[in-house]
């Protein structure tokens, strides 16, 4: 098995982290929250080579899902989560578009599997556990690489800060509690990928966070 990479792609006006995972050796992975700008997307599959076996997303906002429908079209693989309680936010993403007044391409999308807490997916032989954390998004998934100490976050949990709970479905207190029931016991020494802006360990947010005091 060799070492898991992520490349990280900002796409959309919301500068979302389209994240691609994949194993440095065989080159094989996966599409993480193809928000839009589909054709950057694949661009940058192609620069690095890569084979892509699905497309995972975290939750239904526009700013993860929007571009899902066209890249599977595109790439022929599988929509793979998140959770069935995300369902209404799938079905209106192009509201959602006018709702933020945003011009970009935009589809509605139904994933090809829901998934739900303690499933497993994978690639190659990289297994992510999968965890149903809900606050920002009723249908919110995170996936974690136990074996690699790695877990990508979605929008629950950012460096310095947490996802918004003000959009349909959020939820301040369900929040915090999926960070401080499913994120933090993840482990300290846990790195991760985020929906937006840097990356970070779970540890240092556990420190140094300001919306996990006394959580
Ligand atoms: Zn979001
Ligand atoms: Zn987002």
């Amino acid at each position: 098995m060799g070492q898991l990479q992520a490349a990280i792609i900002p796409v959309t006006p919301f500068q979302q982290n389209c994240t691609i995972l994949f194993d440095a050796d065989s080159k094989h992975g996966v599409v993480v929250d193809p928000g839009g700008d589909v054709d950057t997307i694949l661009a940058a599959i192609s620069e690095n080579g890569l084979t892509i076996e699905a497309i995972w997303l975290t939750h239904g906002h526009i700013d993860h899902a929007g571009g899902a429908d066209e890249l599977r079209s595109a790439l022929g693989v599988e929509v793979i989560g998140p959770h069935q309680d995300d369902l209404p936010l799938l079905q209106n993403l192009e509201k959602q578009a006018a709702m933020f007044g945003v011009a970009m391409k935009v589809a509605n999308v139904m994933p090809d599997r829901w998934l739900a807490d303690g499933d497993r997916v994978s690639f190659g032989e990289h297994v992510f556990e999968v965890f149903h954390c809900p606050g920002h998004a009723p249908g919110h998934v995170i996936y974690f690489d136990r074996a690699q100490g790695f877990a990508h976050l979605g929008d629950v949990l950012f460096s310095g800060s947490i996802g918004r709970t003000d959009l349909p479905g959020g939820n301040h207190q369900q929040l915090l509690d999926s960070i401080r029931d499913k994120v933090l016991p993840l482990g300290d020494d846990v790195g991760f990928i985020c929906g937006h802006g840097p990356g970070s360990r779970i540890g240092d947010e556990r420190r140094s966070n300001p919306y996990l005091v006394g959580i």
